[in-house]
């Protein structure tokens, strides 16, 4: 009997961290009791947003810090 079976990999959703798919791993798809929590409490506090209210995305925030760079840099 070959028991060759390779364990299966697949990212921790709160921190993309691999876990190895197992019955050992009573958090996964997490790869903790910390990253679990935490994901269940940013649905919570609703962090998690469903469509309608995008959150603030990371082109808006260099936007924002390529603005405020500018009015530093040479004010109007
Ligand atoms: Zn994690």
């Amino acid at each position: 009997m070959s028991h060759t079976q390779r364990p299966l990999e697949v990212a921790c959703p709160q921190c993309s961290k691999k876990v190895v798919w197992s019955e050992k791993n009573p958090f996964r798809p997490f790869c903790s009791d910390r990253c679990r929590l935490l994901d269940l409490g940013a649905w919570a506090d609703g962090s998690h947003r469903i469509a309608g209210e995008p959150a603030m995305d990371e082109t808006e925030i260099d936007e924002m810090i390529l603005r405020a760079e500018r009015g530093l840099q040479a004010p109007e």
